[in-house]
């Protein structure tokens, strides 16, 4: 078939798209674009929705129903919830947070307002997080572990004596950390988890709460990291004080500082870092590391930071996704809607910044009023 008489969507999955948006191809931001695209009557519903994208939402309905019919596997459901929220935003991570929030405006990255938009956007995430996402998390999570533990007895090692128990938490610490690295590039090389992912990405005035700026679907793809935990449970399990200092570190990685943290760098994720992973104008797919950069070096992904790197802008070429910069006035709660709403947006626009596409010109077009 010629390439010609194919729909927009079709050429999307198979050859590079031009930017929607840029400068010189449209003064109409891309999701004006897309919204008067598919508001059009008589379209089929593949043309007015993702349909990929409901297959995430199918395996969270089906997880959770897994777990709601075996009871969560026997584990307390309550007492799961308040352990994550003691992760998620227990005291010692709101301190944390707090700390890095000042260490922002001592040693930042970037000058910002004090309270930029993109701050008051995270913080909504943040309220989300910490209300809505935390039982999800821990009904996907006991019931990713219930299954597993049920339909794959053979993957969970005995009790070995001759390994110490902190050389166990430290195997499933370091392949956790593998697993979400594996996960991340899974999100950034699937068309259909890119769309859940890009959300994070589309922040422009990145700080410690753009952690926080995740669709909560998303987390879907991220419980294989359960897996060394399930495989090596017999011979010990990581303390949530450890888990409250991996997610202080990966929100730390987020902040507008300027810390590379010298020759530990080159081990440790640091903000400089991962910075070059949300830069503008990409690629995307390097530094997808959450705290340790080994993955990356191992898989030539890593780019590490230098004088030019550490002031870099942030977001998505374009705007394929509303973001909260784009308006001459924000409205918090309804771009929050329509972020949400985003993976299942469409694909006619031809506006997805996978990789391979990003690094088109940035459409900042309506950018005046940044606070
Ligand atoms: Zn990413
Ligand atoms: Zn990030």
């Amino acid at each position: 078939m010629e390439s010609g008489s194919r729909s927009v969507a079709e050429r999307c999955e198979t050859e590079p798209c031009p930017a929607v948006g840029s400068p010189e191809r449209s003064p109409v931001p891309a999701p004006l674009i897309r919204a008067a695209a598919s508001d059009r009557p008589g379209r089929a519903p593949a043309a007015r929705i993702y349909v990929p994208a409901l297959s995430v939402v199918a395996v969270a309905v089906l997880l959770v129903a897994v777990g709601w019919s075996s009871r969560w596997g026997g584990t307390g459901f309550a007492t799961s919830m308040a352990r994550l929220r003691v992760v998620i935003v227990g005291p010692m991570t709101m301190a944390i947070l707090a700390i890095i929030l000042v260490v922002e405006r001592l040693r930042p990255a970037q000058r910002r307002p004090l309270i930029a938009r993109g701050h008051r956007q995270d913080l909504l995430y943040t309220i989300l997080n910490a209300s809505l996402v935390v039982p999800l998390v821990v009904a996907l999570s006991l019931s990713f572990t219930t299954v597993a533990q049920r339909d794959l007895p053979w993957i969970v090692v005995p009790r070995l004596g001759f390994v110490p128990r902190w050389a166990a938490i430290l195997l499933i610490f370091v392949a956790m950390d593998g697993c979400n690295w594996l996960a991340h590039l899974a999100n950034h090389r699937l068309r259909v988890l890119w769309r859940f992912h890009e959300l994070h990405h589309s922040q422009e005035d990145m700080s410690v709460l753009t952690v926080f700026r995740t669709h909560p679907l998303i987390h879907v793809s991220y419980l294989i990291a359960l897996v060394p935990g399930v495989v090596l449970i017999a011979n010990g399990a990581v303390p949530t004080a450890l888990l409250v200092g991996y997610a202080g570190f990966v929100a730390f990685e987020h902040s507008n500082t300027n810390i590379g943290f010298g020759p530990l760098g080159r081990i440790f994720v640091s903000p400089n870092y991962h910075r070059i992973h949300h830069k503008l104008d990409g690629p995307q797919d390097v530094n997808l590391g959450f705290a340790l950069t080994i993955w990356d070096q191992l898989f030539h992904r890593a780019v590490f930071p230098t004088e030019e790197t550490i002031r870099t802008d942030t977001g998505l070429p374009g705007r394929p996704l509303i973001v909260e910069q784009a308006a001459v006035r924000p409205h918090h709660l309804s771009v929050l809607l329509a972020q949400l709403w985003g993976p299942f947006r469409p694909l006619d626009a031809c506006d997805d910044t996978l990789d391979g596409q990003v690094g088109s010109r940035p459409f900042r077009a309506v950018d005046s009023a940044r606070s």
